[in-house]
């Protein structure tokens, strides 16, 4: 089933609830299951409190948080800080995008605390993903930035990237247009 976004809380239905947790640019891991979702029983257990978080929807009939730890939070036992970018490949492609998704819009809260306008702090709109200033009515939404996916082919042959970082071979070039 694919992750479906949403934007509003829907308290009755948000049991049981799910997180996906960042330090700084950091995903948060469990050790010993490579696993980057974590249920609210898990989060009490190695006593991690989010500082900020952000609802992400919906997968598989659960609802998803993304939350934000606190800088100097040290890592429990068992539980790793990982780069996002490596996980590609290491976790299902459903669960990769949700982490995706939710270090984008993780950024997009902490990079929007303020008005850009007048300074004052903003709200989360509850009708949409976006902060709106409660004193001068500011919007702003997360960036997006387009992007295509080519796939260059020839003579029935594909071209292969290869990172330094990466052991193995992407079958797909990109590029991000900003
Ligand atoms: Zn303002």
């Amino acid at each position: 089933m694919l992750f479906e976004t949403e934007f509003n809380y829907h308290d009755e239905e948000c049991a049981p609830q799910c997180w996906v947790l960042f330090k700084g640019d950091k995903i948060l891991t469990l050790e010993n299951k490579g696993q980057v979702v974590l249920s609210d029983v898990e989060l009490d257990k190695l006593k991690l409190k989010p500082v900020r978080q952000q609802y992400l929807g919906r997968l598989n009939d659960r609802s998803y948080y993304v939350g934000e730890l606190a800088a100097d939070k040290a890592a429990p036992e068992g539980v790793l800080f990982y780069d996002l970018r490596r996980l590609l490949g290491q976790v299902p492609d459903d669960l990769f995008s949700l982490a995706g998704k939710a270090y984008h819009l993780l950024h997009w809260d902490r990079t929007h605390q303020y008005c850009g306008g007048c300074g004052v702090p903003t709200e989360n709109k509850i009708d949409e993903v976006a902060k709106i200033c409660p004193a001068c009515g500011l919007i702003k939404y997360p960036r997006i930035s387009p992007a295509i996916i080519v796939a260059i082919i020839k003579d029935n042959q594909i071209l292969l990237a290869q990172g330094r970082q990466f052991r193995g071979y992407f079958y797909i070039a990109y590029i991000t247009i900003s």
